[in-house]
């Protein structure tokens, strides 16, 4: 059941509870020019999410009307994303571009009712005599061409007769009105470039203004979601549909074009006028969210590739070791509204640690080792310590992890010269090892330079398992057997960048890369973590939530780190 937690779900309620329509049809139109990132998140959560809870149905639409920028590697990674989110789209991935031809006639038509008009001022005449928000536009001198003429031009235009830019297709509206959208928009181009769908077919392409509507027609969208920045673009929208309303496919009829969009089982009866709607975009602070500043990030190789885990990309995160669940909820959390608004992106951080906190299962890793040499323990001795994966699922049963003589402890767990309140190993001092026995520091050694490195311990055997009567051990650390723990690779991740509002505009957002936003270490880990596979998460102990990176080699593990332990976002905050 779909409840009306927001006003496009209150809508599209009264919609089907009014009758209006018999099933509500939404669609994921991304242009393919580059990986979704968070934002998109947030569209495909709710446009999917209406198809799930009002058991309508959500179409993948790639909006491909600008062939130099796009390309299937684009597409490709779109729809593993959409997937990896957890939605389906109903029947055939679409295209715009699958709609050329019909786009095509219907430019044609216009032409036919005095709606449109082919213009061959120049881009800087057309650009003069367009007006101001405050001033009106002024008519082409061309724009009272015949009709015949038009047709003719149009066609010329098609057959590749004319360079890029001598003429234009433009809808013929109001070249005084308020809206500058109505001032006679452009809705075919030349372009002679290649399409990656349609080849060499085409060296005129429909511009996005035009495609969307009639591509929303064609497929019986009911609503057409979208972000805020199209509110000026609806009166367009919905001029277009009315000026062809009459030609549009009717269901019921099996009429070609019908056939190729796929009509959706169950469609209305009546005239298909999508609605659109329009929500507030996502943005979130210390975060950047456009596919072109993303992609620039990529191209001047300031990360590594579109996947790389600092990126806000979807690819990124869930190479990161976010998971669809937590970005679902994060989606949920930030809800639908008109009122544009900015996003901590300690929530998101939030929802990651809250998901994983109940699935993913403990290990030890110690990330900056430092050797520890038990004298009182047995060389060659390995016990066997049983250890639950998780405290509160125990169906995810135990792992075994070998204690021996000498093990590594991380470097922030000792201090000789602890500060106030420090509750980890000092000189002289004892502590737990998590799992295992109390440790006492006997002795420091270092290096020539000064540096520690390795201390000398005793333990205290009967402390496995179980607390000595006589005294309190109020630290607990981490640990891993030298001998047995396997060296691993570990990415720790920081935000990309160090300000708030990277993209606010008044400075280039790249001077707010953070040169810290990775740093890579030689950590070693508990054995059991040998078989993890890539994409696996774990809880590293006392240290984060850890993703295996596909860069792993068998032998040569790579853990990402996809999110500390602490909270700096609590929801209500
Ligand atoms: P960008 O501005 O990053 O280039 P875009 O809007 O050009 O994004 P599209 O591929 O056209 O990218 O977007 C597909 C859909 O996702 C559109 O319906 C768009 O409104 C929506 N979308 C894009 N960015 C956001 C965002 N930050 N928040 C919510 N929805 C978004
Ligand atoms: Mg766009």
């Amino acid at each position: 059941m779909i409840e009306p937690r927001d006003f496009i779900r209150a809508q599209v309620v009264e919609d089907l509870n009014s009758g209006k329509h018999k099933k509500a049809i939404t669609r994921f139109p991304p242009e393919p020019n580059g990986y979704l990132h968070i934002g998109h998140a947030k569209s495909i959560c709710l446009n999917f999410g209406i198809a799930v809870e009002a058991e309508g149905e959500c179409n993948l639409r790639f909006d491909d009307t600008n062939p130099e920028k796009e390309s299937q590697e684009y597409i490709d990674a779109i729809k593993q994303d959409v997937e990896w989110l957890g939605f389906h789209w109903a029947g055939a991935v679409r295209y715009a571009s699958d709609y050329f031809d019909v786009l095509h006639d219907y430019a044609v038509e216009l032409i036919k009712r005095g709606k449109a008009y082919v213009d061959s001022q120049s881009a800087d005449e057309m650009r003069a005599n367009r007006g101001t928000l405050s001033e009106p536009g002024k008519n082409s001198p061309f724009r009272e061409r015949s009709i015949e003429e038009n047709l003719d031009l149009f066609a010329r235009m098609r057959a590749g007769e004319f360079d890029e830019g001598a003429c234009i297709l433009r809808a013929k509206i109001d070249m005084s009105s308020g809206n500058i959208n109505l001032r006679d928009p452009a809705i075919y181009r030349i372009r002679k470039i290649a399409h990656h769908q349609t080849g060499d077919k085409w060296c005129i392409y429909p511009m996005y203004d035009y495609t969307h509507p009639i591509s929303d027609a064609l497929e019986f969208i009911t609503h057409s979601l979208c972000t805020l920045e199209f509110e000026a673009h609806r009166p367009f929208y919905d001029w277009l549909l009315d000026a062809l309303a009459d030609v549009l496919p009717q269901p019921g009829s099996v009429v070609d074009v019908w056939k190729r969009a796929g009509a959706a089982a169950g469609v209305d009866d009546v005239l298909p006028h999508p609605q659109q709607i329009e929500f507030s975009r996502l943005n979130v602070n210390y975060t950047v969210t456009s596919k072109r500043k993303l992609k620039q990030l990529v191209d001047e190789q300031l990360v590594h590739g579109w996947d790389d885990p600092r990126m806000p990309t979807i690819s990124g995160m869930r190479r990161r070791g976010y998971t669809p669940e937590a970005l679902r909820d994060f989606c949920s959390r930030v809800g639908i509204t008109k009122s544009d608004g900015v996003v901590d992106v300690g929530m998101l951080e939030f929802c990651v640690r809250e998901h994983l906190e109940n699935s993913a299962p403990r290990a030890m890793a110690v990330l900056r080792p430092l050797k520890v040499v038990l004298t009182n323990y047995p060389e060659g001795q390995v016990e066997e310590i049983s250890a639950s994966r998780h405290p509160n699922l125990p169906e995810m049963g135990d792992r075994k992890i070998p204690f021996t003589r000498e093990f590594f402890i991380d470097r922030a767990d000792f201090e000789e010269v602890p500060p106030k309140g420090y509750k980890r190993l000092i000189p002289g001092g004892e502590v737990r090892l998590r799992n295992a026995y109390i440790i006492k520091c006997d002795e420091v050694i270092k290096n020539a330079a000064g540096e520690i490195t390795e201390l000398r311990c005793s333990c205290d055997l009967a402390t496995l398992g179980k607390n000595p009567e006589d005294r309190k051990v109020k630290g607990v650390i981490h640990w891993v057997s030298a001998e047995k723990g396997i060296p691993a690779e570990v990415r720790l991740y920081d935000r990309l960048f160090t300000d708030a509002a990277p993209d606010r505009g008044d400075v280039d957002f790249k001077t707010f890369i953070n040169p810290q936003a990775l740093e890579v270490v030689q950590a070693v880990l508990e054995p059991s973590l040998a078989s993890a596979q890539a994409g696996e998460r774990f809880q590293f102990e006392r240290e984060g939530y850890f993703a295996v990176d596909s860069d792993s080699q068998p032998g040569k593990p790579v853990f990402n780190r996809t999110v500390g332990l602490r909270d700096s976002w609590k929801p209500g905050a």
